[in-house]
């Protein structure tokens, strides 16, 4: 039963520790939405796949509920902010990014992948990462994607209807669409012996894996052997592009680094093939700006290293390598 499991109450670990206003949900939440609500929740994002606002009467057609029945569930899901209502143009509702986000928790919840949601720890420009604790009381990172809200928001009103269907129906599709980017080349690349986290499961526009035990190298003011650093940062690249593979973020927010100096590469959905028409420059522009941040914040140059290792050249790295 799904809601027995949602209602175990996450370990100590998991409990929010910062201020409720860094907390994105209330897990509780999860606990009191009944059945034929979850049902009614996950009618509204069906009827989005053609739909704007999904009316009320969609909604029951689809859910199977009584239109009575569809419409006391809505109210509830319209009080925890779950959907959105709207009648300008029609009368009618529409998923929410947060009702998005508990479809996806529930599901993980559903199939055991994790017991509760805590902390935030990281918000990208096109993401909110936070802490969760899977049924073993292991800790692990939940990367939810948020693409084209913006947009969204600045072309909405300008729209006719049908264009505005696809432009609102764009953020669901985006942001899932980068999730199962991610988790694919995460899970190809552990494979691979890269070091990254272990891909753990995708739903919708959610990434579960594991938890990095480190930093950001953004948060981290001194290294103690920069060049040991930045020599793997530089293999890493060499190593994708020797698999065909450019980062294209390859910066001091996406590399991770623990105590022992050893680095983990995270945020791949942007990643690009090596036959990119602009392939040399993407690759030029990580690796400048590798050269730049490990000069600014470690005042490091590898070309004043004796250990230093010399700039890979593109086209020697990636010509004739795996993946072509
Ligand atoms: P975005 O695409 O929004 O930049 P990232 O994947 O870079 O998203 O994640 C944003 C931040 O969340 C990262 O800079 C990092 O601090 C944190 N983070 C992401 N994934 C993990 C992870 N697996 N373990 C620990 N921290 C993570
Ligand atoms: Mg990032």
């Amino acid at each position: 039963n799904p809601a027995t499991a949602a209602a175990a109450p996450p370990p100590a670990s998991c409990a929010p520790r910062t201020a409720p206003a860094a907390m994105k949900f209330d897990v509780n939440v999860l606990r009191y939405i009944e059945k034929d609500a979850w049902r009614v929740l996950v009618s509204v994002e069906m009827g989005m796949k053609n739909h704007e606002l999904v009316p009320v009467e969609l909604v029951s057609a689809i859910s199977g509920l009584k239109h009575g029945g569809a419409f006391k569930y809505i109210r509830d899901l319209l009080k925890h902010k779950l959907v959105h209502h709207e009648n300008q143009k029609y009368d009618g509702y529409r998923l929410t990014p947060l009702g998005y986000d508990f479809l996806a928790i529930k599901a993980f919840v559903n199939r055991g992948a994790i017991a509760g949601v805590g902390r935030r720890i990281g918000v990208g420009k096109e993401s909110d990462v936070f802490e969760v604790v899977n049924e073993e009381g292991e800790t692990l990172a939940l990367k939810l994607h948020r693409l084209g809200r913006t947009s969204f928001r600045a072309v909405k009103s300008k729209r006719d209807y049908l264009k505005s269907t696809t432009t609102h129906t764009n953020w669901l599709y985006l942001s899932r669409l980068a999730a199962l980017k991610e988790h694919a080349f995460m899970k190809a690349l552990g494979d691979n012996g890269f070091p990254v986290p272990r891909a753990v499961d995708v739903n919708r526009h959610a990434v579960l894996m594991s938890m990095v035990d480190g930093h950001p190298l953004t948060q981290v003011q001194k290294l103690g052997d920069p060049g040991k650093v930045y020599a793997q940062c530089v293999d890493q690249l060499v190593q994708l592009a020797k698999c065909g593979l450019i980062h294209c973020d390859f910066n001091e927010f996406n590399i991770l680094v623990n105590e022992e100096q050893e680095i983990t590469v995270i945020d791949f959905p942007q990643m690009v093939s090596s036959n990119h028409y602009n392939a040399q420059e993407l690759f030029d522009r990580d690796l400048k700006c590798l050269h730049k941040f490990f000069l600014r914040r470690y005042n490091y140059r590898a070309d004043l290293d004796e250990r230093g290792v010399p700039d890979p050249v593109f086209a020697a790295v990636a010509g004739g390598g795996v993946g072509h």
